[in-house]
């Protein structure tokens, strides 16, 4: 059990300031002092000074230590959440990252002084070169969002350079993640919806009508959003290809893949992988991420810039070098730290451990799955692969909904499992349980998840009014979203 969570907030450290507490563990200044405005113009200074706590040492300590303990995280709860694959990183992927010869390296140092650095990124595109099949790997793309709109530039730049500029509709399946339309949107193309069969998985009929030669490519997501593997991939891929156009894949979900079978295998021409799902990058807090494509070889030369390439000495550079590219999409080459841990990550576990990275959080959800499917329907029936879509259709009609559940669970010790989404699953909860847990917390998890089944029956109310023992209750998390306080205020201010 985690540690108890307090129910009521302590004082921000901004309302706890007493003015006049000496400042004793400030040193002296040590170089001459200058009166500001000898160093700015008077315009650029502050009327008044800034009203900085001033509180004391221990408080400072206190206030950031709580805040800390008010979050959810993977090293504290469970954190079924599904399609984001919260799995527990290893502390040594952090570790190796900051050793101090790649911490201390500064992004505009010269090539030839972080050839160690420029080393383990090739590798890096080697390996998820390797693990997907693909011939060429960019690690720029900052997150998933932006390597889906880089490779749909990438995309865009293959198709005109063979002269076919009308390809600009991208034809989405309904079970897809939100970021896909939205970087089909930022991108500049036109998003066309293809619907799902009975099985959860692409309608040929569907594809077939809205395939012409104004289709820029298929965004798939495989395994898709229901954790269902799209089996008619190849033939699919096929028809694309056929009719001239390109298959990309959303590759957030490789988990489940990983080490069983290889997009580029089944015909994808360009993928994104989500370092910060399958490979042992932190994920959420607003950390950095990062979201590499990889193509085949028809669009290698359009991928973004810098390059890493070998000089004629064997030595490494970044080069800018590739008149095709679709130029830069982010500063520098990627988020280098990310980047490293995602390396380490790999070699650590080799081709043998990859592989059951997938076999096991395939097994961890067919597991929780066959516990939970009594109790809750399922969205679409069938084994799953690394995660599942139960519904609350059932619960609902007895006036407790999915997000009612969600907050149940919270209130027992366990982060909630995506609710509402995918968008075709009514009262849809979609949990994704990771190769990382023990059978001890699935255990915990499908023990909640039926206790509540049984509450609905006996004491509705009881997740109708969760949660009650967390710091706060229900947030109005649109408000949160669409205008944010990013600052605090004086309360009244
Ligand atoms: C998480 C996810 C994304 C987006 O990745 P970000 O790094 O959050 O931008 C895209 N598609 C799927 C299926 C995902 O699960």
């Amino acid at each position: 059990m985690s540690a108890p969570i307090r129910t009521e907030l302590e004082p921000l450290i901004f309302e706890m300031t007493r003015r006049g507490l000496p400042q004793e563990h400030l040193p002296g200044c040590d170089v001459p002092e200058k009166p500001l405005d000898a160093l700015l113009p008077k315009s650029a200074l502050a009327a008044t000074a800034p009203a900085i706590p001033e509180v004391g040492e221990l408080s400072v300590v206190r206030h950031f230590t709580r805040l800390s303990q008010l979050n959810f995280s993977v090293d504290t709860n469970f954190y079924p959440l599904g399609s984001c694959t919260m799995k527990y990183n290893p502390k040594t992927c952090d570790l190796l990252s900051i050793l101090p010869d790649f911490r201390w390296t500064h992004p505009y140092q010269d090539d030839r002084s972080v050839q160690g650095t420029l080393a383990a990124l090739e590798e890096l595109e080697a390996a998820l070169a390797e693990v997907s099949g693909m011939d060429a790997v960019s690690l720029q793309p900052a997150a998933g969002a932006q390597g889906e709109l880089t490779a749909l530039l990438v995309i865009k730049a293959y198709h005109e350079a063979r002269g076919q500029k009308q390809r600009t509709k991208v034809l989405i399946p309904d079970s897809a993640h939100g970021t896909n339309p939205a970087s089909c949107t930022i991108a500049g193309d036109e998003t066309i919806q293809l619907v799902s069969n009975r099985q959860g998985l692409v309608d040929l009929a569907d594809l077939d009508k809205k395939l012409d030669d104004t289709v820029a490519c298929l965004m798939i997501t495989n395994p898709n959003t229901l954790g269902i593997f799209e089996k008619q991939i190849g033939q699919i891929a096929g028809r694309l290809h056929d009719a001239g156009t390109l298959l990309y894949m959303d590759g957030a979900n490789l988990n489940a893949l990983l080490g069983q079978v290889r997009p580029g295998d089944f015909g994808v021409d360009v993928m994104h992988f989500n370092l910060h799902k399958t490979f042992a990058v932190p994920h959420g807090g607003g950390g950095p991420g990062a979201g590499p494509i990889g193509v085949k070889k028809h669009l290698e030369p359009f991928l973004p810039v810098p390059r890493i390439e070998k000089t004629s000495e064997g030595a490494l550079r970044l080069t800018e070098n590739r008149p095709q590219s679709i130029g830069r999409v982010r500063s520098f080459y990627g988020s280098t730290g990310a980047l490293l841990r995602a390396y380490v990550y790999i070699r650590q576990l080799g081709t043998t451990g990859l592989k059951q990275v997938s076999e096991n959080a395939v097994l961890n959800a067919n597991y929780l799955l066959a516990r939970l499917k009594g109790a809750y329907e399922l969205g679409f029936d069938g084994r799953c692969l690394h995660e599942f879509v139960l519904t609350a259709a059932k619960q609902k009609k007895e006036g407790v909904s999915a997000l009612d559940i969600a907050k149940r669970l919270l209130e027992m010790g366990f982060y909630a499992p995506t609710i509402y989404f995918p968008l075709i699953v009514s009262e849809a909860v979609m949990v994704e349980p990771t190769e990382t847990e023990s059978r001890r917390t699935l255990d915990r998890f499908a023990e909640a998840m039926l206790a509540i089944a049984q509450e609905v029956k006996t004491t509705p109310e009881r997740a109708r009014q969760a949660p009650t023992n967390l710091p706060v209750r229900r947030l109005d998390e649109v408000g949160a979203a669409r205008t944010p306080i990013l600052r605090w205020k004086r309360e009244g201010a």
